[in-house]
């Protein structure tokens, strides 16, 4: 049995994690959100495989939580880390004193964006002109952020910057400011939106 727990806002993890259940025997795919939130912390399995994309060059901070926690029992384990793959390809070709020096610089960018955590959602804004309050960013979101007291979303600064309430909403009616407004967004439709969901 090999279990994969994987983290997905907009559904590119999902999907990596997806192919493998489709492509190996005997996979189950699990959550970390909902893991998470169960409290399920200990796990035995052949294989234990994370896949989830990077957040500021590390961890997202909700995969960081869960990994610390959990207790396993494997012969072994792997992890997808897409981007950072990419990242190690890419520094492959460099000198690597100046991979030193970005690592360095990563794990700061890292921390720093970590010790910001109950300011991230302070630019996220709603057009309730666009809105049409069906829920979607409410249902999305991985640490029950958004609360809707009148319909459209509202923010309550535990957010761990996914972005998966801004790409998932079908109006386009929430934005970071100024950033994002008139940007494309992002869904993977390789994968059932129902299954990105966090409810
Ligand atoms: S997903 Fe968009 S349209 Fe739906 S409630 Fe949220 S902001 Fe409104
Ligand atoms: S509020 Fe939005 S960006 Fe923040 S954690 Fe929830 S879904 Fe992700």
């Amino acid at each position: 049995m090999i279990k994969i727990y994987y983290f997905s806002a907009t559904g590119n993890s999902l999907y990596v994690a997806q192919y493998l259940q489709k492509n190996l025997a005997e996979v189950e795919l699990l959550s970390i959100p909902r893991e998470l939130r169960l409290k399920n912390f200990s796990v035995e399995a052949d294989s234990v495989g994370f896949i989830f994309p990077l957040h500021y060059v590390g961890l997202p901070m909700l995969v960081e939580e869960f990994v610390r926690e959990l207790q396993i029992s494997a012969n072994y384990i792997f992890a997808d880390r897409q981007l950072a793959q990419i990242a190690a390809d890419i520094a492959g070709s460099e000198p690597h004193k100046s991979c030193e020096i970005l690592k360095d610089k990563c794990a700061q960018w890292h921390a720093d964006w970590v010790s910001r955590r109950a300011e991230l959602d302070e630019k996220f804004i709603c057009d309730t002109s666009r809105c049409v309050k069906c829920g979607m960013c409410e249902k999305i979101c991985p640490v029950k952020n958004i609360s809707r007291p009148n319909g459209s979303p509202v923010w309550n600064h535990r957010c761990v910057e996914c972005l998966g309430c801004l790409h998932v909403c079908p109006k386009k009616a929430i934005d970071i400011g100024e950033v994002t407004r008139g940007r494309k967004r992002y869904i993977n439709w390789n994968v059932k939106p129902a299954d990105l969901l966090n409810v």
